[in-house]
C-alpha cells in the first residue's frame, strides 16, 4: 500500500456477482443494464467469479462484501464466499433475507464472517409499494423480519441492517426491530438516483437532505450509540469500491455509473486505478471499523 492519501488503497470491495433478484424495489440502482449488454444472463461463469475473488484478495482488499441483485440465489455463492475466507478476507454478503434459511446458515458457518439484511421498513405496504418484495408481490411480514433475525442470531453470525431511506419510509420508526437485532451497524442511506438505472420511479422516491435528516433524529439514540451510520447522497460518493456482474470496477460519478474495462483481463492495479476512488470519503463515512 502507499503512503500519500490520496493512492491508499480502500480495504473493502463490494462485489456485485449476480444481477439476477427476486425482489422488485423500484428504487434500485442495481439493474445492471450496461453489464448485461455484455453478459445478457447478468454474471460471470462460475470459475471467472472464482478467480475474480482470487484476484481481488491478492491485490489486498481485506474484506469482502458479496451483493446483487440477491447473491443467494447465485448457484456457486458458498464457493465463492469459501475461496474469499481461505485467502484471508472477512467475508460479508447482502442480501433481502427471503432465502435466508437454516440450510444456507449451516452450509455458510465456517467462511461466512457476516450477514447483512435489507430491512427498510416493518409496514407491508410501504414495502408492497416500494417494491420490496418477491416478484413485487410478496413482502417479507414483520413477524418473518423478526423471525429472520432470530434465525442469523441463532448461529452466531455477525449482523448488520441496511436500510434505504425514501419518501414512503422517512417518518417510520425502525427503532423497535433495530433495539430488537442488536446490529453492530446499521447503515442507513438517502436513496440515490442513478441516470440509466433507476430513472422510471426514482421520482417517487427521492428526498431531501432535510426528510432524510428527519429520519435520522427520530432514531438519535442509535447513532449516540455508535450503531446508525447515515449516508446521504453526497456523503456516499467515490467512497464504495464496486465491482459490477460483468467484473469491472464501477463508482457513481455525475449522477451516473462509470466503468473500468475488465479486472480479470487488466489487472486489478491498473483497473481501480481508473476509478479515482477516495479514501478520504471512505473515511468519513467510517468504512473502517472492527469487522474482523
Ligand atoms: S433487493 Fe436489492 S438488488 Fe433486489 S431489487 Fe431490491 S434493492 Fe435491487
Amino acid at each position: 500500500m502507499e503512503t500519500k492519501e490520496r493512492n491508499i488503497i480502500i480495504p473493502s470491495v463490494n462485489y456485485h456477482l449476480w444481477e439476477p433478484c427476486n425482489m422488485r424495489c423500484k428504487f434500485c440502482f442495481a439493474p445492471f443494464y450496461d453489464a448485461k449488454k455484455l453478459l445478457p444472463k447478468g454474471h460471470l461463469p462460475k470459475e471467472q467469479s472464482l478467480q475474480l475473488v482470487r484476484e481481488l484478495a491478492a491485490f489486498g482488499f481485506e474484506k469482502i462484501t458479496f451483493a446483487g441483485g440477491e447473491p443467494t440465489l447465485c448457484p456457486w455463492i458458498s464457493e465463492l464466499i469459501t475461496e474469499a475466507k481461505n485467502y484471508g478476507m472477512t467475508t460479508m454478503i447482502v442480501t433481502n433475507g427471503s432465502m435466508i434459511n437454516e440450510a444456507f446458515l449451516t452450509q455458510n458457518k465456517e467462511s461466512l464472517d457476516w450477514i447483512i439484511i435489507s430491512i427498510d421498513s416493518l409496514a407491508d405496504e410501504t414495502n408492497l409499494q416500494s417494491g420490496r418484495a418477491v416478484t413485487g408481490k410478496k413482502m417479507l411480514t414483520r413477524k418473518e423480519h423478526f423471525k429472520l433475525i432470530d434465525r442469523i442470531r441463532k448461529y452466531k453470525y455477525r449482523l448488520k441492517i441496511n436500510t434505504v431511506i425514501h419518501q414512503l419510509n422517512y417518518k417510520e420508526s425502525m427503532s423497535e426491530v433495530t433495539a430488537y437485532a442488536k446490529p453492530e451497524r446499521w447503515k442507513v442511506f438517502q436513496v440515490l438516483p442513478v441516470k440509466g438505472e433507476n430513472d422510471k420511479h426514482i421520482d417517487d422516491f427521492v428526498i431531501s437532505d432535510e426528510m432524510f435528516s428527519t429520519f435520522i433524529s427520530n432514531h438519535r439514540q442509535f447513532q449516540e450509540e455508535n450503531i446508525l451510520i447515515r449516508e446521504n447522497n453526497s456523503e456516499m460518493k467515490d467512497s464504495y469500491v464496486m465491482v459490477d456482474p460483468a467484473g469491472r470496477f464501477y463508482n457513481n460519478k455525475n449522477g451516473m455509473q462509470e466503468y473500468s474495462q475488465s479486472i480479470l483481463n487488466n489487472g486489478v492495479e491498473m483497473t481501480y486505478r481508473e476509478m479515482n476512488y477516495n479514501y478520504q470519503n471512505f473515511i468519513n463515512r467510517k468504512g473502517v471499523y472492527n469487522w474482523k
